[in-house]
């Protein structure tokens, strides 16, 4: 070939180039693929297992962890790369790993899913809980509230992200000198139920007509931010649907965990100081303007907007917990939170008969630390904080990507748990006191 011919390759790929743009909305090329990506269930029974995962989870960038390693009997889901899967089973027969195979290709439950999801061209008014929306969407319709019920509902910008989003919220107040209630969501990117549910629940809360919805909507003021990790949401619709942390660059990686940036035993167990690892901490605590935006407004509302309570939304395992994460040391009020937490529960499951589990985060999940919800707690003063893992299971074959049909359910028994969860802390007096 002489140096003159152009490759005819090359001419077909740019041609394609050319009459195939890459929509600003979609994911492109460029974005992370899972083709043949396997999900597996293993059950760790000895410690030399334990530390044989621990080993793996080290050395492999090809299996990527959901929780870490830690104890017999513990178990744990892993998603290993299509030219791993063979070398992954040998390891599992090798050392007599039980091991269960949930999901033989994440292409295709990530494909599936996008195909339902609304362009970002959607307008506000066509809202609603049978699709996944994207970030312009969601704060879109959070704006057309504030036009469509400028008597009591208004918009608040907390703070920007690293790449210059604003934080956005909405404050729904009917009567003066309420007691207030702050819900999160959308801290880890991936989690599309935790939008979902918070704009769900937010618009219950301002046009239901159940009169036990409107009790609470009325006789407290809400703060709802369904986004906290702006950049990270879009990402998932663009680069990678399994992003989990913020977008600010680290040397090799990006991201920081703004779940384990609150300076609430910041640095310490169940969490990473590798910039590469999906729990990773940031170069120090509140180092990340998204968790730095969410604890100065606390800092600044929690007396003067009387907040009482803080609830942050996740997925998924199906629980709802309090702190400490970082800790077995039971809070000073931990019967009452056992006490708020197990009848929210009852409630949520007599909706649609989902199972839960409840208790401290320690206890129930996994130790972390530098959450959000710790830090509301204490120093944050929040007596009533709490999180929930949404849907699914924790053995789920959808992990993160949950179907768009099951974001009403999720939302109807969520807000039965939310009436629960106001009722019994008011019967246990966090409303009345100061
Ligand atoms: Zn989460």
């Amino acid at each position: 070939m002489s140096g003159k011919t152009v490759p005819i390759g090359c001419v077909v790929i740019f041609l394609i180039a050319i009459i195939v743009p890459i929509e600003g909305d979609a994911a492109g090329d460029d974005a992370a693929r899972y083709d043949h990506y396997r999900l597996y269930r293993v059950e760790l029974a000895t410690d030399e297992q334990v530390q044989l995962f621990q080993q793996l989870e080290a050395k492999s960038d090809s299996c990527t962890f959901y929780g870490h390693a830690r104890q017999p009997g513990q178990q744990l889901t892993i998603m290993v790369s299509a030219s791993k899967v063979a070398d992954f089973e040998d390891l599992l027969t090798l050392h007599g790993v039980n091991g269960r195979l949930l999901e033989r290709n994440m292409q295709q439950l990530i494909d599936r899913e996008a195909a339902t999801v609304k362009p970002i061209t959607t307008e506000p008014t066509e809202l609603g809980w049978e699709h996944y929306y994207q970030l312009e969407t969601i704060y879109a319709w959070m704006e057309s509230l504030a036009s469509r019920y400028p008597e009591h509902v208004t918009t608040l910008d907390i703070g920007q992200s690293y790449e210059g989003r604003p934080i956005k919220g909405v404050k729904l107040s009917r009567r003066p000198d309420n007691k207030a209630i702050v819900v999160e969501g959308g801290i880890h990117a991936r989690e599309w139920i935790s939008p979902a549910t918070a704009t769900f629940l937010l618009h219950e809360l301002i046009t239901s007509e159940d009169p036990a919805v409107q009790e609470i909507g009325t006789a407290y003021d809400w703060y709802f931010f369904p986004i906290v990790n702006p950049d990270g949401y879009r990402f998932t619709f663009t680069g990678d649907r399994l992003w989990r942390k913020n977008r600010k660059p680290y040397g090799l990686c990006r991201g920081v965990d703004l779940n384990r940036n609150f300076d609430s035993n910041w640095g310490g167990t169940g969490s990473s100081n590798d910039p590469c690892s999906y729990d990773f901490s940031g170069s120090g605590p509140f180092s990340e303007p998204e968790s730095i935006a969410i604890a100065n407004f606390l800092r600044a509302n929690v007396d003067t907007a009387r907040i009482r309570t803080y609830i942050a939304l996740h997925s998924y395992s199906q629980l709802l917990m309090f702190p400490y994460g970082h800790t077995a040391e039971k809070v000073s009020n931990y019967d009452d939170l056992q006490s708020i937490t197990d009848k929210a529960i009852e409630a949520l499951t007599a909706v649609n008969g989902t199972v839960y589990r409840g208790g401290s985060k320690h206890e129930t999940i996994y130790p972390s630390s530098g959450g959000s919800i710790d830090w509301a707690y204490q120093p944050g003063g929040i007596p009533v904080s709490l999180t929930f893992e949404l849907r699914g299971p924790p053995d789920s074959t959808d992990m993160f990507i949950l179907p768009a049909e099951q974001i009403l359910p999720v939302g109807r028994e969520t807000l039965a748990a939310f009436v629960a969860i106001v009722r019994e802390a008011a019967r246990l007096g966090y409303y009345d006191k100061m």
